[in-house]
């Protein structure tokens, strides 16, 4: 019986797109906000949500392989330029913790000082201009 099912369904999905990794995200976000609608109730949630999964299916369903391929690597990139940034950010507040950044007095450079090295002297790489700080 579950064999026949899976059957069926190997037949069906045959020449049609199936699921990528847009279509796992588009999943992913329509359960989110399917399940946070569950506590907020909200009309236009449940819309997005019904949206979201008939885009999902559509895509799943379609025989458009090129298009649906294409626009999987739209979302991919998109997806690389977000977690590129992400980690940009990451880096910079973990930077935070350990480096001070303090701005030349006479040109605006900005230099990079460790922290926790008492009064030191900077040195300006770009106008050399010396200026005292606490790291
Ligand atoms: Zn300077």
């Amino acid at each position: 019986m579950m064999n026949q099912l899976r059957e069926r369904m190997t037949r069906f999905m045959i020449g049609r797109y199936g699921i990528d990794r847009l279509g796992q995200f588009l999943l992913t976000v329509g359960m989110i906000i399917l399940a946070v609608n569950l506590f907020v109730r909200n009309y236009a949630l449940s819309l997005v949500v019904m949206v979201v999964l008939i885009v999902c299916y559509y895509r799943m369903f379609s025989r458009d392989i090129n298009k649906r391929y294409g626009e999987n690597q739209k979302f991919e990139r998109m997806r690389f330029r977000v977690t590129e940034k992400f980690k940009k950010v990451k880096f910079r507040t973990l930077q935070m913790k350990d480096y001070h950044i303090y701005k030349c007095p006479s040109c605006g450079q900005k230099i990079r000082i460790p922290r926790g090295k008492g009064k030191i002297s900077i040195h300006c790489p770009k106008c050399s201009t010396d200026f005292i700080k606490k790291s």
